[in-house]
């Protein structure tokens, strides 16, 4: 008699749509769950990644650590979406956004309780977890 695999889908609990149960960097949720924003950085070159990834572009390599983000990003670009992909539609109007960390940029949603008349390019925001009526978990930028 076969044994079923344990399959480590985490990753499905991730987003208002979870595009992917499977994933290398699945103790991102976890650290989600508990309140903590974390990346990845190559101990190799140092590069930091957040959204955080498994593997190093410019190494070619998987030597990660996970670090705590932490401060504050600065607010490049904002565009507010007046339809959306499948999945999203009960959520517009909402609006994206792109931080800059200086180490990394970041792209994802701004808060929905904060005012699009409230934002400025150049702003700073902080990224916080973010528990979905559905049961889902993501990140959102607030103002710092
Ligand atoms: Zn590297």
């Amino acid at each position: 008699m076969s044994k079923a695999k344990e399959v480590d889908d985490r990753f499905r609990r991730f987003g208002t749509v979870s595009f992917t149960g499977i994933s290398k960097i699945n103790d991102f949720i976890d650290h989600l769950h508990d309140g903590r924003i974390t990346g990845t950085r190559c101990t190799d070159c140092g590069r930091a990644f957040f959204p955080p990834r498994a593997d190093c572009c410019r190494c070619r390599t998987s030597h990660m650590q996970w670090f705590d983000v932490s401060g504050t990003g600065r607010l490049v670009t904002y565009s507010r979406l007046g339809f959306a992909p499948v999945g999203f539609q009960d959520d517009v109007p909402y609006c994206i956004a792109l931080l800059d960390y200086g180490d990394f940029k970041v792209f994802g949603r701004i808060a929905a309780e904060l005012p699009e008349e409230e934002l400025t390019v150049g702003m700073k925001m902080i990224t916080a977890v973010n528990k979905l009526p559905n049961g889902q978990i993501n990140y959102v930028f607030k103002k710092a």
